[in-house]
Formats: C-alpha cells, sequence, structure tokens
C-alpha cells in the first residue's frame, strides 16, 4: 500500500460535496480508499488548495482531437487523441467512429484493439471500447455524416466486433421489425441508441421498449418535439430507460433546456463532446467522415453550413451547465463521469469517487479549469 491523500479540497461525490476531508487512494493498486478525517504524519499529501476534487471525466462520444480521428484508423492518432483530452479531464473514452466505409471502419476497430490494454496503463484517457456511430442511420439525418456510406443495420457486424464496439448508433426506422435491435439486445450488452434518425413518436417508444436504451446528442439530428408529433426527441424523453446525451456547448442546442433536460432525465442526463480533429486545434479547414468541414470559434460546419460535431472540450461541457443551471454542482460533474460510465456498463470500476473504484481523479478550479489529472493513481496531467 502507498497511500496518497488528497487535502483541502471540495471532494465530488455522486450525491454531495465534502469539505474537511482528505480523500485517499492507493497509487499501488490505483483504487480509491474512502474519505478519512486526518491524514497520518508524513504521508503523501497533494494540497487542492480549495479546488474541486471531482471523479474523472468519461467521454463515449468523441471522434476526435489535436488533428487525429479515430476513424482514420491510426493508432499513433488515437494514443495522441488519449493524452490530449487527458489535459480535459477525461480519464475514459470511447473513440467514435462515423459513417464511413466499412473497411474504414474495421481499420479504426483493429487500431482501438491494438492500444486497449497499453491504454490501461499509459499517460493518457483509457480506452473503454468503441462507439460506432452509424453507418446505420437514416439519410435524411444524416447531418455531417456521408450518404454513400450508410447501410442497412446489421446485427451481426455489431456481434463479431462486440469485444470492442461497447456501444452503436442506429436509426430503429431503418431496421425492420427491429430485428438488429432485438438481437443486439438479447446477445450482447453494447449500447443500443437511437440517433440520426427521422422515426416517429411510436416507433421510438417502441424502440426503446426492443433494446434501445440511448438517445445520440439529443435534439441535434433527430425528429423533433411537436405537440402533436412527439419524435425521437418526444420518445426520449418520456422512456425512463432511455438515457441522453446533450452536446453543451452553448451553440448545439440552447443551453436554456439544460435544465429542462436534468429535471425530465435527472441520472440518465449525459454530457459528451462529439469533438472533431479540429477540437483543440486553430480556426480553418478539417476534415470529417471524407468531407471538409470549416472551424470558427466554437462553430464547425460543412460547407453547406451544417453543424458538423464539434470543438467541445468536456470540463467545458461541465462548466456550460453549471453556468447556465441552478443545479448542484455535483449534478452536473455526475453528467460527465457517473451517468456515462452507467450507460456503457462501467460503473463498477469507474464513474465516481467511491471506496474500491479506480483512483481516476481531477483537480479543477471553480471555472472548471483541470489543474490535476490523475489515472488509476497516477498523475498523467499537471497544469
Ligand atoms: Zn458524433
Amino acid at each position: 500500500m502507498a497511500l496518497t491523500y488528497i487535502t483541502n479540497g471540495n471532494i465530488v461525490l455522486p450525491d454531495s460535496i465534502v469539505c474537511g476531508k482528505a480523500l485517499a487512494f492507493d497509487s499501488d493498486s490505483g483504487k480509491i480508499c474512502g474519505l478519512v478525517d486526518s491524514v497520518p504524519a508524513g504521508a503523501d499529501t497533494i494540497d487542492a488548495e480549495g479546488c474541486f476534487v471531482a471523479p474523472g471525466l468519461v467521454d463515449i462520444h468523441i471522434h476526435g482531437y489535436l488533428g487525429e480521428d479515430a476513424s482514420d484508423g491510426s493508432a499513433e492518432g488515437i494514443k495522441k487523441m488519449a493524452y490530449g483530452i487527458a489535459q480535459n479531464g477525461v480519464t475514459a473514452f470511447l473513440p467514435t467512429t462515423m459513417t464511413v466505409a466499412k473497411k474504414q471502419i474495421e481499420a479504426a476497430l483493429n487500431a482501438v484493439r491494438s492500444l486497449k490494454e497499453e491504454s490501461k496503463t499509459w499517460g493518457g484517457a483509457e480506452i473503454i471500447g468503441v462507439h460506432a456511430e452509424g453507418p446505420f442511420i437514416n439519410p435524411s439525418k444524416k447531418g455531417a455524416q456521408a450518404e454513400e456510406n450508410i447501410l442497412k443495420p446489421d446485427a451481426d457486424f455489431i456481434l463479431e466486433n462486440a469485444d470492442i464496439i461497447k456501444y452503436v448508433t442506429l436509426a430503429p426506422e431503418m431496421d425492420e421489425g427491429h430485428c438488429c435491435i432485438k438481437k443486439l439486445a438479447s446477445q450482447s450488452d453494447v449500447l443500443i441508441s437511437m440517433g440520426h434518425t427521422d422515426a416517429k413518436f411510436e416507433e421510438a417508444v417502441q424502440a426503446a421498449k426492443d433494446g434501445v436504451s440511448h438517445a445520440t446528442h439529443l435534439f441535434n439530428a433527430m425528429s423533433a418535439l411537436a405537440h402533436r408529433n412527439p419524435g425521437v426527441v418526444g420518445a426520449a424523453l418520456t422512456s425512463d430507460n432511455v438515457s441522453v446525451e446533450v452536446i453543451a456547448d452553448t451553440f448545439h442546442i440552447n443551453p436554456g433546456l439544460y435544465s429542462m433536460v436534468a429535471k425530465l432525465k435527472g441520472d440518465k442526463m449525459v454530457l459528451i463532446t462529439d469533438c472533431t480533429r479540429a477540437g483543440g486545434m486553430p480556426d480553418g479547414e478539417y476534415e470529417l467522415g471524407g468531407q471538409p468541414i470549416f472551424l470558427k470559434g466554437i462553430e464547425c460546419r460543412l460547407a453547406d453550413g451544417t453543424i458538423a460535431g464539434s470543438v467541445l472540450k468536456l470540463n467545458d461541457a461541465v462548466k456550460n451547465v453549471i453556468n447556465h443551471t441552478d443545479l448542484p454542482v455535483y449534478e452536473v460533474f455526475k453528467m460527465a463521469s457517473l451517468n456515462p460510465a452507467n450507460a456503457i456498463h462501467c460503473s463498477e470500476r469507474i464513474g465516481s469517487l467511491e471506496e474500491g473504484k479506480d483512483a481516476d481523479i481531477i483537480i479543477t478550479d471553480k471555472d472548471i479549469n483541470v489543474k490535476r489529472t490523475i489515472k488509476k493513481g497516477k498523475t498523467i496531467y499537471e497544469a
């Protein structure tokens, strides 16, 4: 045992913020030991200097960062992403593929496979698996996904790769009889999410009964909520088993809706970045899923003006929701840690500062600027 104590912090737990105690973790086992009232003389300490001591963030929808994109299929590139987002407080993530050619998706899956084990101990965020966003989507809601690569939902493709695919986004209305959804739900624990979908409300509600339990970037690229046609948005908000993603960059959806989603979904609200390779880069032209995209400020668009992913950092998503709601700070941190960990069935090990879980810990100031990122008890980033 090599215990380290984080002192002088506002410790962010799932249901409260605790002051006046220290958080102990074992840097040998990489596990959290819990809260203590006093620190033994001579012990290793980290002084949090009044900052938040929060769980490492978990991003389950991120395509790229620092010029790299998971769909490129480059192991070097994905590793660079993992190290880059550790500076934003992310300790675990799902590199996310786009609707690109199937061969290209397979190359990306192989690249992630080759890194998964190494990522547990490297100095970047850990790779939990892949989020396959498409190619099983509706052309009419393709957003920035390339139409020529869209395929009919195919459960076997996902099942054959279920060692690495942890999450798939599909359009339920493209899946006749919801055969793919039902097969995946009965034969795997892959998170099935409705996204890039034009389904009617009734169909989306049925999909949620058939195995869908998540909604990909709620409001964006899905049938909208209207009073006579509540759409996928209405189905996602009213189906209790469905968790929902929000891109809280203040641009993808009006920030006035953050509190509404939180009220309706509670612990099933998940913050994601949907970040592209333009993340962490200067304004200019980049590429997403084979199409040119143009970054200006916080906005990423195709040439025709279609919104094309984001350049959001997950710690800034937490800050934006804190700033635009009256929610307790611990609830907002949870949206980027425990809630996504729950969605991908990893919350037994990560997602909160609870005894026995991985010592994935971040220290941030009140504006959620990351001062230090600790993964499995090792500091992997210090500002
Ligand atoms: Zn995306």
